[in-house]
């Protein structure tokens, strides 16, 4: 029996504080991004630095305090931080020392969006039940 095909794939993560790190790629089926939800203890870095070679990351720092470094430059990252590093770029993240860091880092084909919101988006017909 053919299983309805929907327009939709869904998972509950559970809570984000108990995240070390989910990808987010098989679980969703996901075809043009990978998306991590991640946390590092407090004063624990991601242990390498590393690059891309196709793949642009976006770091959106959802909770806590720390350091990010991208080839040899170093800032100060928090709640509400967006990072965006080109694939060549050599990155790490490190929590600080009182905060754990909780972050979504989305990856995706570098040039590879040829239309977003305003040219992709189209409103639909239809009214959600509570509307
Ligand atoms: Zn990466």
């Amino acid at each position: 029996m053919l299983q309805e095909e929907k327009n939709y794939t869904k998972k509950n993560v559970g809570e984000l504080k108990l995240i070390e790190r989910i990808t987010l790629k098989e679980d969703l089926n996901l075809s043009g991004s990978e998306i991590s939800i991640n946390q590092i203890p407090a004063g624990k870095f991601v242990p390498f630095v590393h690059s891309h070679k196709r793949n642009e990351e976006v770091y959106i720092i959802l909770k806590g305090k720390g350091i990010f470094y991208v080839d040899g430059e170093e800032f100060a990252i928090k709640e509400g931080t967006v990072v965006k590093v080109d694939p060549q770029g050599e990155r790490c993240i490190k929590a600080n020392s009182e905060d754990s860091i909780q972050f979504i880092c989305v990856q995706a084909d570098q040039n590879s969006l040829i239309q977003c919101t305003s040219e992709d988006g189209k409103i639909a017909e239809t009214k959600p039940p509570w509307n």
